[in-house]
């Protein structure tokens, strides 16, 4: 398989090599030159083979000849070591939980396999030495310190915006050091995100490391997110609540839109999807974006509870254009709504008095995509699924008191929360910034 540059298409290289450079020149992203089509009967009878060979199916195509079968059975063993769960809220609802991985966000799948195919680039010898940048707005932080952390050969700089993340979310990723640097900027995750996109643009920055971004950007942690997707669909047909080649709905909550991206390259590769829900806070430049008939006007963003989405310029807007090439064929497969704070914490509130399931921030924003969509949509009969992309555990600085008391995973914190940050402050600005990294 091979990718080419969205910025670019004469532009192509291979799996290794849009891992390894994260973007393109002028800030392409890659995009596959193919996307494969699984055979019909294999999706018919999903559930009848082995969940292994299921996600080798899927991801294969994508990496073929880059690395073996056998190298790549052994990543998705590990991911697997994950635990997934499905669960029904109440009719045609059901909730997929993401937040088993080892930072409780579903981050931690796809940094996993992106860390495992560094690990083996560089035990083969491919490349000797490399530096991650990340720009975080609270998730991937704790995700990349997770898979990174202490691999040789590997350093790792992460951005966040200064005060604008949960105290687990910081203390996840600030409280490591030896490979592991992170920078808080007085700013927003946007503000953050100009600042990597600028430094992976520096020749200077560029002679002196091998410079890698560990984002929804970079190809191997996009693509994995299709994972969830098939894992899903499978387990609603093992546990009969539907039958072979029924459609569902998915209600993805959605920052940078990477994730929700992955759901479409599924539906592209056959996976029997009726309509996609992308669930936003009120940095809502997508709604806007499908509501005004494809006039495309980022804001500047705003901080919310559900501070993982505080993204006003999502960066995998260029491949949802990719995919569906015209409007017309977003809007027919793609709603997307956005929700205010007040509305979320009232449905995190509802959802635990109603059905006693806790509802994390993010979870609850796609609880309430999934709703509209719904009543706006009566006579669709399809099974609806939503995202629960990270614990609620996360976000206790933002929830009610009397929901803090019932959720479960605190004491597994407690450790973490009392260690010492080793984190630096840094100006909004890019001469400051650069310094650093060569200071590094
Ligand atoms: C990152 C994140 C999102 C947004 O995912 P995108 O792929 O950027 O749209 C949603 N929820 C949580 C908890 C996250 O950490």
């Amino acid at each position: 398989m091979f990718y080419y540059s969205i910025k670019n298409t004469q532009y192509r290289t291979n799996f290794k090599e849009a891992l390894v450079k994260g973007m393109a020149p002028n800030q392409g992203l890659f995009f596959p030159e193919k996307i494969p089509i699984l055979k019909k009967d294999f999706i018919k009878n999903i559930h009848k083979y082995d969940i292994n060979d299921v996600l080798l199916r899927i991801i294969k195509p994508f990496i073929y000849k880059v690395i073996s079968e056998y190298e790549l059975y052994k990543i998705i063993i590990e991911i697997l070591n994950i635990h997934y769960r499905i669960i029904k809220i109440k009719s045609r609802f059901y909730v997929l939980e993401l937040f088993h991985g080892p930072t409780m966000s579903f981050k931690d799948i796809g940094v996993k396999f992106m860390a495992s195919c560094i690990n083996l680039f560089l035990q083969k010898g491919y490349i000797n030495k490399l530096t991650i940048l990340v720009a975080t707005s609270g998730d991937t932080g704790g995700a990349v310190v997770n898979g990174f952390y202490k691999i040789p050969g590997t350093s790792i700089i992460l951005l966040y915006p200064y005060g604008k993340i949960s105290n687990i979310q910081e203390k996840q990723m600030t409280t490591f050091g030896y490979n592991i640097n992170t920078v808080a900027i007085k700013g927003t995750f946007d503000d953050c995100q100009k600042l990597v996109k600028q430094a992976f643009l520096d020749k200077i920055i560029q002679s002196k490391c091998l410079l890698t971004s560990a984002n929804s950007i970079n190809i191997a942690r996009w693509l994995p997110q299709m994972f969830y997707y098939f894992i899903a669909y499978r387990k609603l047909i093992q546990y009969e609540e539907i039958i072979n080649n029924d459609q569902v709905l998915f209600s993805v909550p959605s920052g940078n839109f990477g994730n929700i991206c992955a759901a479409i390259l599924s539906y592209k590769m056959g996976l029997p999807v009726k309509h996609l829900i992308a669930s936003t806070n009120i940095n809502d430049t997508i709604p806007r974006f499908l509501n005004n008939g494809g006039v495309y006007s980022p804001t500047i963003s705003h901080s919310t509870i559900s501070n993982a989405m505080d993204v006003s310029s999502p960066s995998n807007y260029c491949r949802i254009l990719s995919i569906c090439k015209e409007f017309e064929i977003i809007i027919n497969n793609l709603s997307s709504y956005s929700f205010s704070d007040e509305l979320t914490l009232s449905t995190i509130n509802k959802v635990c008095n109603q059905y006693n399931y806790i509802l994390d921030p993010h979870g609850a924003v796609a609880y309430l995509g999934l709703e509209k969509y719904l009543i706006k949509n009566k006579y669709n009969k399809s099974q609806g699924i939503f995202l629960e992309t990270a614990h609620p555990v996360k976000f206790t600085d933002f929830m009610p008191q009397h929901l803090i008391s019932k959720i479960s995973e605190t004491s597994r914190l407690n450790k973490l929360i009392k260690s010492p940050q080793k984190n630096i402050l840094l100006p909004n600005n890019y001469e400051v910034f650069s310094n650093y990294l060569l200071s590094l």
